[in-house]
């Protein structure tokens, strides 16, 4: 319980409305985008200035109260769930645009900027950020540069980190801390912006993005491909890739998803397919025209039983609307779903798919996948329910065995979703003892106290 004391020190640096106590409010704050892990702060403070942040996060280090930051809380992972209680720090009030140069292919963003604003803001102006997390419609910026988050778009144009130009970041101690600039190249020094892209609010809190941007592609076109074997649609990708050709996207949905999208919007899909790949080709007319037929002949060799060509710009948006209410479907179809974000080298896809296969088989439970299968990550559901703890056991020790099996392929446990609460288990497992101990003491140069979302990516004892 946090000292009223405390809370009244809050209201002076934040004002009586950007500070929360009410239990109804605090509610709204206690879960994520994971049907597993719930938690009430203790207070939810709304800032709208760096400075209130640097006021918030010193008085928290001086009286040793736990900050969880928070963005949109669409996070797959338990990240934002404050879990020790304490202070959830919201961003969403930090919302503005700052700068948008189109000469300088640049743009300077608050942490709160809901990511599909800032993609509208850019199309008007003919411009692009590739990193596309399926949750555009509700995270915030903040929230994907602290998961390094990815999206279909990553196959040709990289995660989010490859955008990354500048950041403005407040430490532990208040300290409001400048990163990177405006520049395309920038050798000074170590990379620190890095080791803040991704660090889940764990490190101190991003107030300020520089990113770099893109000239919208001039074309696209969009396919679906129709496979009899999940796994046969695995080989598809990797012969795609293997071709010289760079889909802007690859993504992969299989038959559990297929049905559940048109059970829950009726659009027409091929309920009878075992898996479908969508890909959309992107860049100058001519060689989107070409790269298409180029991959259309690779599906065919492929085994594709099917494929459809989008014949215009509403065809195409009906089929990427299926692929991003994937993630509704399958969080919707049970009490609790664990649903995993491994990645595999992206030739193992189809290795990988027979193996999720056979411990389906063993185990027992369905496991449905759907991912970004032109990066190799894919991310297995199994549907349980945490009241029945024998079940749940069960559920998780299976999972243990999937993320087993992504490792012995070279895989890793977490391709965008981070580690947060759901995977620390399993960290030890799959990482470098040496690079894990230098990763907590990072932690404790940076954040003494451990005041930054404690309880996350670490199990209890390490940090
Ligand atoms: C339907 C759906 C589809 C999704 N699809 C994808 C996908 O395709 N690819 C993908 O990568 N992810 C996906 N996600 C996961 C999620 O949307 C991303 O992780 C996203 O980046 C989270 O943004 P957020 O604003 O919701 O952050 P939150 O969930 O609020 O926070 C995420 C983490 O970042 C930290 N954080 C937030 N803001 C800051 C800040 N300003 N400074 C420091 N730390 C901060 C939090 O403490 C937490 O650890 C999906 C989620 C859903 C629900």
């Amino acid at each position: 319980m946090l000292e009223k004391k405390v809370i009244s020190k809050l209201r002076k640096i934040l004002g009586q409305k950007a500070v929360l106590t009410a239990r109804e409010d605090l509610n709204a704050y206690s879960y994520d985008g994971t049907t597993t892990w719930v938690h009430m702060p203790d207070v939810v403070v709304l800032p709208t200035t760096a400075e209130q942040v640097s006021q918030v996060l010193k008085l928290a280090n001086d009286n040793k109260v736990p900050v969880t930051p928070r963005g949109a809380g669409t996070n797959v992972s338990g990240g934002s769930i404050p879990i020790k209680g304490g202070i959830v720090l919201c961003t969403t009030r930090m919302n503005k645009i700052l700068d948008i140069n189109k000469t300088n292919l640049t743009a300077t963003v608050e942490p709160g900027v809901v990511l599909q604003d800032f993609n509208i803001a850019l199309a008007r102006q003919g411009l692009f950020y590739p990193p596309d997390p399926q949750s555009f419609l509700g995270c915030t910026i903040g929230g994907t540069i602290a998961e390094n988050a990815g999206g279909p778009y990553c196959v040709k144009y990289g995660v989010t980190k490859q955008y990354v130009l500048g950041l403005e970041v407040v430490l532990a101690n208040g300290y409001i801390m400048q990163l990177g600039g405006v520049t395309v190249k920038n050798r000074t020094g170590y990379e620190l912006m890095m080791l803040f892209t991704g660090s889940e609010g764990t490190l101190g809190v991003i107030t300020r993005i520089t990113l770099r941007l893109m000239p919208l592609p001039p074309a696209n076109k969009t396919m679906m491909a129709i496979f009899d074997d999940m796994a046969v649609g695995g080989q598809a990708v990797s012969s795609i890739m293997a071709s010289g050709v760079v889909p802007a996207k690859i993504e992969f949905v299989d038959n559990f998803v297929i049905r559940r999208i048109e059970e829950m919007t009726p659009m027409g899909l091929p309920v009878e397919a075992k898996a479908l790949l969508l890909i959309q080709a992107d860049g100058s007319p001519a060689a989107v025209e070409a790269e298409a037929k180029q991959i259309v002949d690779i599906l065919k060799k492929s085994g594709a039983k099917e494929i459809k060509v989008a014949k215009n710009a509403n065809e195409a948006a009906r089929y990427w609307k299926m692929r991003s209410a994937g993630f509704a479907a399958v969080f919707s179809a049970a009490h609790t779903v664990l649903a995993e974000d491994v990645a595999v080298p992206r030739d193992k896809l189809a290795e990988f798919i027979r193996k999720l296969e056979d411990i389906s088989k063993k185990s027992g439970f369905f496991i449905s996948y759907l991912g970004h299968a032109g990066d190799g990550n894919l991310h297995p559901s199994i549907f349980t329910d945490i009241r029945n703890k024998k079940e749940f056991d069960k559920a998780q020790k299976t999972m243990g065995e999937i993320f087993e099996a992504a490792l012995a392929l070279g895989g890793v446990l977490s391709g965008e979703h981070g580690i947060g609460l759901e995977k620390q288990r399993f960290l030890k497992r799959a990482m470098d003892p040496v690079a894990l101990n230098l990763m907590i003491k990072i932690k404790g140069i940076l954040d003494p106290n451990h005041i930054l979302n404690p309880g996350k990516i670490w199990e209890e004892e390490k940090v």
